[in-house]
């Protein structure tokens, strides 16, 4: 384990927490205080792995989320004035001690979240990956100037900070997804609200310490914890109150349609990266082993519950029993389930008894309606209540609930296709439109896919395509705007035309 700075360690409340933890908090973060409820309730954060309770943080309300956006109204007034160059050097700070701290960050993500530890590894560097981008980004942001049609006038364009802007983010990345926002809208002079996942506040907590350790200056971030019997009161002023600029979200469609709607009210910019419903379409002249290596990767990273996870293998008829055959051993190969911290583990617990009956259900009904199970297809109650055994499903057709849904859990299910306009209808048949995956090594058929599949992002030849330089983002239902990427931090300016005229005055 590395060493903390002395900064980090010093004056820590230990008391009714896990000592081993060294980031763990307990309290929130607001104008960079470490504060309670104003109502001083509470309510408990635990393992999905074994139930226990990690630690109790506040249950906060409406008007402690109106104090936090106040703070982060008021930090504003003097952030927006801080030099490109200043921004980006505490954005620098803070992925250097990001990723000094990375065993401690991991360890935190594996207990609030149940994945294991190598992968809460890969999301600290990856969710990192965006405060180094950032902080070069930042100093990046540029404006121009325009040709007037005019003599003795001159057009400049300039991008301003939006304001304030408030983050509701959800658990499965819950290190990642805070960075990413974050770090934009701080290179673009922003300042924020965080509300993290009622299940993974502590990463976001411990992410906000080492904020405040790298100088990030009080006010410019904030994060208010709440149960999720308080996130709609706390969703509804983090949308509606005047302060604020703009919503960005990441989590389920159904939430982010009601975000949106309170955002129309006040007009007020949205960043929506919502539900996704992912093919993985493998054509003959596809490498199998590639195909199948990235078929484990674009569905069991994270157990399946990622919005980019592959939802529906379209598999072409000629290559379809190769690839479930290859799939069935490789999923029994390097499917180890338990818990996220045990060494060897690559599948930990799904996070709550809610995606527990969510998955069951979805198996159920397919098998109930003559789906095939090939493997898996219950709880692995040997383990816990929350680990759901790494399954496989040939048979679907249209009338199971899990053709359509997205289905966010261990399970892959395959369908048979034998054209390509046929494997493009039923790709697109979706209001999702998240990212997607070919498999070929026909180049014009590349060339169409890519073209043709109504997806924000499509990976050719590849299962995972995420990465802080390319655009992160989903069409149609699946949201609104880019993240990462030179496009990430723009989401948080406004463009400002300045009419000089009169030069010659
Ligand atoms: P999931 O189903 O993966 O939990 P959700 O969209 O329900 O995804 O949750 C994502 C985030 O949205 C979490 O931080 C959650 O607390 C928050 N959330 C859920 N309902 C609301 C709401 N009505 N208003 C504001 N935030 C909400």
């Amino acid at each position: 384990m590395l060493r903390l700075p002395y900064q980090v360690v010093r004056g820590f409340k230990m008391s009714s927490v896990d000592q081993s933890m060294q980031l763990l908090r307990n309290q929130a973060y607001v104008n960079g205080q470490w504060v309670n409820a104003q109502s001083k309730a509470v309510y408990p954060v635990t393992n999905p792995a074994d139930d226990k309770v990690i630690t109790e943080v506040p249950d906060m309300d409406a008007h402690d989320t109106k104090a936090a956006l106040d703070a982060a109204a008021d930090a504003f007034k003097t952030w927006k004035k801080t030099t490109a160059k200043e921004r980006s050097s505490i954005l620098r700070k803070w992925y250097d001690i990001c990723m000094k701290n990375s065993d401690y960050l991991a360890e935190i993500i594996t207990a609030e979240a149940g994945k294991p530890l190598a992968e809460s590894k890969g999301e600290i560097v990856y969710g990192s990956s965006f405060l180094e981008w950032f902080a070069d980004t930042a100093r990046h942001i540029n404006g121009e100037v325009i040709p007037s049609p005019w003599p003795n006038k001159q057009i400049m364009v300039t991008r301003q900070p939006l304001g304030v802007v408030s983050i509701i983010t959800p658990w499965n990345f819950p290190f990642a997804m805070i960075t990413r926002k974050v770090s934009a809208l701080m290179a673009a002079g922003c300042t924020c609200v965080i509300k993290p996942a009622e299940d993974t506040p502590l990463s976001a907590l411990a992410a906000v310490q080492l904020a405040e350790e790298a100088g990030v200056p009080k006010g410019v971030i904030n994060v208010v914890t709440a149960s999720r019997k308080n996130a709609p009161n706390v969703g509804q002023v983090l949308c509606e109150d005047p302060q604020v600029g703009c919503i960005s979200f990441t989590g389920s469609t159904h939430v982010g349609k009601i975000l949106y709607g309170m955002a129309a009210k006040g007009v007020k910019r949205v960043s929506l990266e919502l539900g996704g419903n992912a093919p993985f379409i493998v054509f003959p002249s596809a490498d199998m082993d590639n195909a199948l290596e990235n078929a484990m990767l674009a569905k069991f990273r994270n157990n399946g519950q990622a919005c980019v996870g592959a939802n529906r293998f379209l598999v072409h008829e000629d290559v379809f029993n190769k690839f479930v055959t290859g799939l069935k051993e490789k999923i029994a190969q390097k499917c180890i389930l338990g818990p996220g911290s045990k060494p060897g583990v690559t599948c930990g617990p799904l996070i709550n008894t809610a995606q527990v009956n969510k998955i069951t259900g979805l198996v159920d009904d397919a098998v109930s309606k003559g789906a095939k199970l090939m493997l898996g297809g219950k709880v692995a109650s040997n383990i816990g209540n929350k680990f759901y055994e790494s399954t496989l499903l040939t048979d679907v057709t249209p009338k199971m609930n899990i053709y359509k849904e997205e289905i966010f859990g261990p399970v892959v299910v395959c369908y048979k296709f034998k054209t390509e306009e046929e494997v493009l209808k039923i790709a697109n048949s979706t209001r999702s439109g998240l990212a997607s995956y070919v498999f070929t090594k026909d180049l014009g058929q590349a060339f169409r896919m890519s073209q043709e599949l109504e997806f924000g992002m499509v990976g050719i030849n590849s299962g995972m395509l995420s990465t802080t330089e390319a655009p992160f983002g989903g069409i149609k239902e699946s949201g609104i705007g880019r993240e990462g990427s030179k496009h990430g931090a723009e989401e948080y300016t406004d463009i400002k035309y300045t009419l000089f005229s009169a030069l010659d005055k």
